[in-house]
């Protein structure tokens, strides 16, 4: 597993390394999420989240490895574990919730199943990475009532996750964002026929080998919205084999490494080149 508290200690040695870190908002239920910055403030700026999916909870420890070998020019703003109460679930169970009301709604929603392990919603049962004000509510898995995955929310941005996330990237302004999500190793891309920056794509998928798509019948998500109101590239990156079990993955963290390590300082250089050329 990579817990909440395994992130905590990677956090204080990112720290103790020169890396700030902080907490960039809470949770639902009122757990910090924290972000990595590396690089330099002035200049492009670039973006990585992980972990909006419970289940995906490894992508919150390859973001850490990935900020802790990142050397570029650029400013590198990491969220790790963009859904903290989400992962907590996903490990702990109800154990992890302490009132017992939304125990019971828990408990519920996922079918009166004490095993959440396949979990990728947030602790109101709304799935994150399709509560975001971008053709919301018209993707083609979208549920309109709470679930263990796919439920878009009462209305965009009713979750404080996706709010913080949505106000953190109005404030850096990022010239590209990184998704980090699991399983499939494929490169999503562009949104509702945007396609800001295509050479993008090319290039993540060069430096990490997987295929790049632009993204059929997605709405709603981080890098939907991003695309949309910045109109700049934003790319959901799927890590893990296809197959693999979500509990299972962090056994291909040495290949997720070695597909994604050179990534972000690609990205970074090619900010800097572009930054240039204008
Ligand atoms: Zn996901």
């Amino acid at each position: 597993m990579y817990t909440v508290s395994d992130l905590n200690k990677d956090l204080q040695v990112l720290a103790s390394q020169g890396a700030k870190v902080f907490t960039v908002g809470y949770s639902e239920l009122g757990r910090p999420i924290k972000c990595i910055f590396k690089g330099a403030t002035d200049g492009p700026q670039i973006l990585v989240q992980g972990a909006i999916h419970a289940r995906e909870w490894v992508t919150a420890q390859l973001c850490v490895l990935l900020a802790e070998r990142y050397t570029g020019s650029c400013g590198l703003w990491c969220i790790p574990m963009s859904n903290p109460d989400g992962v907590m679930l996903c490990q702990y169970g109800l154990d992890s919730v302490a009132d017992s009301d939304r125990r019971d709604f828990l408990y519920r929603v996922n079918g009166y199943n004490k095993d959440f392990s396949l979990w990728k919603a947030n602790a109101r049962a709304v799935d994150l990475n399709v509560n975001f004000n971008a053709l919301w509510g018209t993707g083609k898995s979208n549920l309109t009532y709470p679930a263990p995955a796919n439920y878009i929310g009462p209305y965009p941005f009713s979750e404080s996750e996706s709010r913080m996330l949505a106000e953190f990237t109005d404030k850096v302004r990022p010239i590209y964002t990184v998704s980090y999500h699991a399983r499939g190793r494929v490169i999503y891309y562009g949104f509702d026929g945007l396609n800001p920056d295509p050479e993008i794509p090319s290039l993540a998928s060069a430096v990490t080998g997987y295929p790049a798509y632009t993204s059929e019948g997605s709405a709603g998500g981080y890098k939907d919205w991003f695309v949309l109101i910045a109109r700049k590239a934003g790319i959901t990156v799927e890590v893990g084999n296809e197959y693999t079990p979500y509990d299972e993955l962090q056994k291909e963290l040495p290949a997720m490494l070695e597909e994604n390590g050179g990534l972000l300082d690609a990205l970074s250089r090619r900010a800097a080149e572009q930054t240039r050329d204008r």
